[in-house]
């Protein structure tokens, strides 16, 4: 612990008037983190959802040093680097044969404002009065301007309210009610907005949000017959988070943007891609600069984040990945099933490595105390776990024993008495 809160460190979404302790990590290995007196907890969220393989993986971690020596960063707007090469071409192999471009930026949230502006630089280029963005309502995007105004808005953003550009929300397909959603989307594109961002299959930071693959196909095939680009933020979803590579994959759909992050470099280092159809890229191709794509940041694809995804992307190839992705969903389903039945779980649910449930509550909104309780109940027992409001989810790296798996549901099942 380092209770010496002289820091000057202002932790991301950390209430530091509430003086909550913060560990001191010194060592990651595996789903475990350590600090220096030997103390460690099991990292029950994969460090906010990013660490695929396990902490400190042994191939990615000699990629990142062998590239250290050899070319640490380049400025990417007219120059490039075999890493980056590489990688663009191993993602379009992967990816459905229409995305053939790559652009790559450095997080999540950036990966969505290229998106946007791919989008509207589309529409822009082709002459056409497009710019509305359709979102999915409790969404979340990212933390930048443009990012949160595609996100439900909520006490998280209010401050920042007044900059956020207008959306159109289509409803989210609760169970039951998904024609709702489906003829609020054709309604809505009937309008020709220029694009509809979605999570596909599971809403992450608004709740553990599960929805099918059909629903996923169908508002897909929505945008289609209205010409409206179908942008996926595969940023929490990508790399197996739901059971296959990426979600879209499940439900059979290829989008015409997708947003990658987190697990690219397997969670060790910040890297995005954005990637598009040819389409998008072709509207921007021209001898004339004013057509160019205007975007970049200082550290675009940098070689040693690049050479980080390419250990990823070698695990995947080499590796029996789905089988552990496999195992571990079965082995999460598993643990979830003994808790369903408690009067004070509800709405059990899991997807691929994900199972979440609601912690029954009367007061049980964003801002309850009941999630730092829990933070806190978990901290002391060893594991790491950041409920959302009163959602509790578990979604671990791959790597994760079975030993340790059952001590973070035996700990969730020992929170539920003690709070
Ligand atoms: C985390 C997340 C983002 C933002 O990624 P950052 O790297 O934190 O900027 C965007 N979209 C989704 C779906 C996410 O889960």
């Amino acid at each position: 612990m380092n209770p010496d809160r002289q820091s000057p460190v202002w932790h991301p979404f950390t209430q530091h008037g509430l003086g909550d302790p913060i560990p001191l990590i010194a060592r990651g290995e595996g789903a475990r983190l350590y600090d220096a007196d030997g103390n460690h907890w099991i990292d029950a969220i994969s460090s906010w959802w990013v660490t695929t393989h396990g902490h400190a993986h042994p191939r990615i971690m000699a990629a990142t040093r062998d590239q250290s020596e050899k070319l640490d960063q380049l400025i990417f707007a007219g120059w490039t680097h075999e890493p980056a090469e590489t990688l663009a071409a191993e993602l379009v192999r992967i990816t459905p044969d229409p995305l053939t471009r790559v652009f790559f930026s450095d997080s999540g949230s950036t990966s969505v404002e290229v998106a946007l502006k791919m989008a509207l630089g589309y529409w822009f280029n082709l002459g056409e009065d497009r710019s509305r963005i359709l979102v999915l309502e409790h969404s979340y995007h990212g933390d930048t301007i443009g990012a949160m105004s595609v996100g439900e808005r909520g006490v998280y953003n209010r401050a920042w309210q007044p900059l956020l550009f207008d959306v159109g929300t289509i409803p989210f397909p609760h169970e039951g009610r998904e024609q709702a959603t489906l003829d609020a989307l054709d309604a809505a594109c009937a309008q020709k907005p220029a694009a509809f961002i979605v999570e596909p299959l599971i809403l992450g930071a608004g709740g553990m949000l599960v929805y099918p693959a059909w629903v996923l196909a169908e508002m897909r095939a929505i945008c289609a017959r209205h010409d409206v680009l179908f942008v996926a933020d595969e940023v929490m979803t990508g790399w197996g988070r739901t059971g296959t590579r990426f979600a879209c994959d499940a439900a059979g759909v290829i989008p015409d943007i997708v947003c990658l992050s987190k697990g690219l470099t397997g969670g060790a280092i910040p890297l995005a891609v954005t990637l598009c159809i040819e389409p998008i890229f072709a509207a921007h191709w021209s001898t004339d600069r004013a057509k160019t794509f205007y975007h970049s940041s200082s550290y675009t694809a940098n070689p040693i984040a690049c050479a980080a995804a390419n250990a990823n992307l070698a695990i995947w190839r080499d590796e029996p990945v789905q089988a552990r992705i496999d195992t571990l969903g079965e082995a999460q389903a598993a643990h979830l099933a003994m808790l369903a039945h408690d009067p004070r779980v509800a709405s059990a649910r899991s997807l691929g490595t994900i199972a979440a449930f609601d912690i029954v509550a009367p007061d049980a909104g964003y801002l309850s105390n009941l999630a730092p309780r829990l933070i806190a109940f978990h901290r002391d027992h060893g594991v790491l776990l950041r409920p959302l409001g009163s959602t509790v989810y578990v979604m671990p790296p791959y790597c994760v024993t079975p030993a340790d798996l059952s001590h973070i549901w035996t700990m969730i099942a020992a929170s539920l008495d003690a709070i």
